[in-house]
């Protein structure tokens, strides 16, 4: 192998620092690189489909900001956007027009949603739809999917993917078993098992939430017939079927999973690209279920900072952007070429892996597979993944630091950025 170790000294100093000053010397635990061995890397700037280390090093990234950069980075039309807001202000912590108009096109893209409410993160929006899923329902317990994430919630720390997956971490502690007794825990893909648990628990289950593609176990597609499967039986037992659209709404369709599906959810989550890459998420659904919220309901939940003119000014405006036609054939387009390639590649150096994509979204594990559920991602080898992943960095290709995230591409990648990683692949693979 060309010995290629690239220069870090700077992104060494800056995070042995940061080490003192916060946990992990990060600000979310994954970007620590703990999985995957070796020193995390220190940004300076995004644009389009490329990011730059403190040292000057440049990567084709496929973390894109974990999701929001579907655009590419530093858009010249997001950015333009958010310079003419910036000078109305900052934040108003009252209603504005914009509000309507990010609400309007969230309204007319996903199937599920007839109102919304804005709050600042994916985690708040899950924490929301918890809340509503029992008061709508009047039933406390819900079932989860072993490997999803929905956000960093007491009662979703249960066999949560993500962060917790990556480090390995048993349920967290400081966790009270009163808020997590009541969430019941499925295989991803096991129909029988949920209807075991509706079976065991009759009109006790508020609802099911899930990835309707998983991304935080790595990358997990839905088995033909299991998110109609789960459709009938909330609607058979009275609960509410919630669709965690964080990572998939407006990424594997501009609808999300439940346009490419075609299983409408009474309730759906968003974050991650309806904020364009400023701290937005979203809860929605049927009217009639979220008139429940406060003020219209006795359901509380309000944010200092939500609806903030910022975030709904990148929101709109990257949306737009995605409303262009093509945008999805293209992204479609280049992530095959990409998740196809490195399968095949991986399969030709003599590894045994497996793959795919949907949209702007794709995934390699380390195992032959297939790869159904959480206990199947687990059989990848997380070793081999780890100098896979540095050999990738240190030859200017950037991927999830762990083999539990979804890789993500965007409009700004090229075919030639594809090509370029590709052939930084086989080397690396070749000498794995
Ligand atoms: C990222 C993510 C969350 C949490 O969103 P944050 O904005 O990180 O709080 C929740 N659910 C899913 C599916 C996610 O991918």
């Amino acid at each position: 192998m060309v010995n290629t170790t690239i220069k870090t000294t700077k992104s060494q100093e800056i995070f042995a620092a940061a080490q003192n000053l916060m946990p992990g010397g990060v600000s979310s635990p994954v970007r620590a690189f703990k999985s995957v061995g070796g020193q995390p890397i220190v940004f300076e700037r995004v644009k389009d489909a490329y990011i730059w280390d403190v040292d000057g090093n440049q990567y084709i990234d496929y973390v894109g900001t974990w999701g929001p950069a579907i655009c590419g980075h530093a858009h010249p039309e997001v950015i333009a956007a958010l310079h003419e807001a910036l000078e109305k202000g900052t934040s108003f912590g009252a209603p504005s027009v914009l509000e309507n108009i990010l609400a309007e096109m969230v309204i007319d893209a996903v199937p599920s949603i007839e109102m919304v409410r804005f709050v600042n993160s994916g985690t708040e929006a899950c924490m929301a739809v918890l809340r509503l899923m029992r008061a709508f329902t009047n039933r406390e317990k819900i079932i989860k999917f072993e490997g999803c994430y929905h956000g960093h919630a007491d009662t979703f720390l249960v066999k949560a993917g993500s962060g917790v997956a990556t480090l390995g971490l048993p349920d967290s502690p400081g966790v009270p078993k009163s808020a997590t007794s009541g969430t019941l825990t499925a295989p991803y893909n096991d129909l029988e098992a949920v209807k075991a648990l509706f079976e065991q628990n009759r009109d006790e289950i508020a609802g099911v939430i899930l990835e309707p593609v998983v991304g935080n176990a790595g990358f997990i597609t839905p088995d033909a017939g299991f998110l109609e499967g789960l459709r009938e039986l909330t609607h058979e037992h009275g609960a509410l079927l919630v669709f965690d659209e964080v990572m998939t709404g407006f990424r594997i369709a501009y609808g999300g999973a439940q346009e490419k599906f075609g299983v409408t959810p009474d309730l759906t989550t968003l974050g991650k690209v309806i904020g364009g890459g400023l701290p937005v998420g979203a809860y929605g659904g049927r009217r009639e279920i979220m008139s429940m919220i406060a003020p219209s309901g006795p359901v509380y939940q309000a944010g200092t900072l939500s609806g903030n003119p910022l975030a709904m000014t990148a929101g709109i405006k990257t949306l737009e952007l995605l409303q262009r036609p093509g945008t999805y054939e293209y992204l479609d387009q280049i992530t095959q070429k990409l998740a196809n390639g490195l399968v095949q590649i991986a399969q030709e150096t003599g590894h045994g892996v497996c793959g795919g994509h949907i949209s702007a979204m794709f995934g390699l594990f380390f195992t032959a597979g297939p790869v159904h559920n959480y206990e199947d991602a687990k059989k990848s080898d997380m070793a081999k993944f780890g100098r896979f992943h540095r050999g990738m960095l240190e030859r200017g290709v950037y991927l999830a630091p762990s083999q539990f995230e979804a890789g993500f591409t965007s409009l700004a990648h090229t075919e030639t950025d594809i090509e370029q990683t590709l052939a930084v692949a086989r080397d690396v693979l070749s000498n794995l």
